[in-house]
């Protein structure tokens, strides 16, 4: 018997304005998270990745399909509704540009505990806990009684980690979490998020670059205007890219070898892909 998807999208539409403004964000997107699954979720910048992020958090309402959370069909909730499952903490985030998402007056420790007390622990517990959990993302207990001003970038994007893991979620999305960070620190946050899934958290990766997921993601998911284009294991989407955006992605991720990275290469496959 297999467990119920963390996390399930069918036919989901979202469409952003009204009328004659009216533009789809996202079209018929259907996408499942197993428990412990790390998914990338790759595509440029307007293709619609932080509205499927949104839209997952209860932040934006689906015009249309379903999404469901650990087996239960969330799709017509409300804002009251949402707020009850946000606070049980089921599913967490740490979106873009996490270097400026914490309270600059409050201290870490207290950034940390902050998700406890929403979750009704009394205020002891929650700094407790906080303490307790901080080395789990290498983050130093000490440090914990500084304001975000006074620690390093690397500390404060673990402190915002800690945050989002504190109350032990099944469901982690990451929207570009390590483009903000130099390359030492990138590789530290990657070591965390490896050590995450072995302890059965699933994770959406989602980034502009197919390169800086390919090494930690089970599976590769490709979104191109709001449609999921691509979606398989992270070494045969590497591989044998199906679609031709996924193809110019491989020939334009600095990082990896792919269907070739020459200039000739990428124009060949972006006319191919606006003709
Ligand atoms: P990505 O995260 O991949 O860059 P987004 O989900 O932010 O993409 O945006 C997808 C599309 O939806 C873009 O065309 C963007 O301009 C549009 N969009 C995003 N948020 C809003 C909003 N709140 N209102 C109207 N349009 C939006
Ligand atoms: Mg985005």
């Amino acid at each position: 018997m297999s467990a119920a998807p963390v996390l399930r999208l069918r036919g989901l539409d979202v469409h952003y304005g009204r009328g004659r403004g009216r533009r789809a964000a996202l079209r018929g997107v259907d996408l499942d998270l197993a428990p412990g699954e790390t998914v990338g979720l790759i595509g440029e910048t307007g293709s619609g990745k932080s509205t499927l992020a949104r839209t997952v958090l209860g932040l934006v309402r689906p015009t249309s399909g379903t999404l469901s959370l650990a087996g239960e069909d969330v799709t017509a909730y409300g804002p009251r509704q949402w707020r009850a499952l946000r606070r049980r903490g089921l599913v967490s985030y740490v979106f873009q540009d996490p270097l400026r998402s914490l309270d600059p007056d409050l201290t870490l420790g207290h950034s940390l505990a902050e998700p406890l007390l929403l979750q009704g622990l009394p205020g002891k517990e929650a700094a407790a806990r906080a303490r307790e959990f901080a080395p789990r993302v290498h983050l130093d207990a000490d440090l914990l009684d500084r304001l975000p001003g006074e620690v390093s970038g690397g500390q404060r994007q673990r402190a915002v980690l800690a945050r989002a893991l504190v109350t032990e979620p099944r469901l982690v999305l990451l929207d570009e979490p390590v483009s903000a960070l130099d390359a030492a620190h990138r590789v530290k946050i990657l070591d965390i998020l490896k050590d995450l899934r072995a302890q059965g958290v699933a994770l959406l990766f989602i980034s502009h670059d197919l390169g800086s997921v390919a090494g930690t993601a089970d599976r590769i998911a490709v979104l191109h205007h709001g449609s999921l284009v691509e979606d398989g294991p992270a070494r045969e989407v590497v591989t044998r890219p199906q679609h031709p955006y996924t193809k110019l992605l491989l020939a334009s991720a600095p990082t990896l070898r792919g269907a070739g990275g020459d200039r000739a290469t990428r124009a060949r496959l972006r006319a191919a892909l606006t003709a």
